[in-house]
């Protein structure tokens, strides 16, 4: 199949090798989001009303503040901070008049719209969003490939295989996605691929932990010395920075 500009990033993603491809387009779509935050995008006023309401994940919160715009955090926080304490004190003046008060009303149940408020901007992300929207994109892509290309059939069967999350999901989307000789040729090269490489995996760390041992202490490292690393992607689909 030609390539097409949107089958480009799914193509870099297994391009790119290491032991998840999508965690190689997941990781690209977040490094884009990081720099498009920091860029000039928290100046503009729909976004910024956005990020005002859903806030960051902490994990988002830290790579922000690793770069170099500490103004630009800076200014989203404050204006997220703003919208928190216009709002926040409504709601628990609203928690404090009503409900669990005295001899009689303690059986009367106080409607909380404090910690629902709440747990809305702990469980959203501006930045996990910007990634997800993009993300279920490439696998709608990544499916098309799959049944009209040869070439990312190879692709799969060369690969190291997926990290454990994206491997689930490809299963459950293949169920969804694929029909027929499409479905049964995605599982019957997919497991293998993964079945195969995680025993590898296995054997790598072996080989590391052995290297512990003072009767190893010679023996080559071979492609054991990364192997911790690329494990934890395998296991948690983090890329680990050295
Ligand atoms: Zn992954
Ligand atoms: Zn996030």
């Amino acid at each position: 199949m030609k390539e097409q500009i949107y089958t480009i990033p799914v193509n870099e993603g297994f391009d790119a090798g290491g032991e998840c491809p999508f965690c190689n387009m997941y990781h690209s779509l977040e490094k884009d989001a990081i720099d498009y935050m920091l860029g000039a995008s928290y100046m503009e006023d729909d976004i910024r009303a956005e990020t005002d309401k859903t806030g960051f994940c902490a994990k988002h919160f830290n790579m922000m503040y690793k770069e170099q715009n500490r103004l630009g955090v800076a200014l989203m926080i404050h204006s997220h901070l703003q919208k928190i304490n216009r709002d926040l004190p409504a709601l628990c003046d609203k928690l404090k008049s009503q409900g669990k008060r005295g001899l009689f009303g303690k059986n009367s149940k106080s409607e909380n719209e404090v910690s629902p408020y709440l747990n809305k901007i702990i469980g959203s992300c501006y930045v996990c969003d910007r990634i997800h929207n993009n993300f279920d994109r490439y696998f709608d892509t990544f499916f098309f490939m799959w049944k009209k290309d040869n070439d990312i059939r190879n692709k799969v069967k060369n690969s190291k295989g997926f990290c454990i999350e994206h491997f689930s999901m490809l299963i459950e989307q293949a169920e969804k996605r694929l029909s027929g000789k499409d479905y049964d040729e995605f599982i019957d090269t997919i497991i293998p691929v993964q079945l195969e490489n995680l025993k590898r995996l296995e054997g790598e760390v072996d080989h590391f932990v052995n290297k512990f041992d003072h009767n190893y202490k010679d023996a080559p490292w071979g492609t054991a010395k990364d192997s911790l690393v690329r494990a934890i992607t395998k296991l948690s689909g983090e890329f680990v920075e050295e």
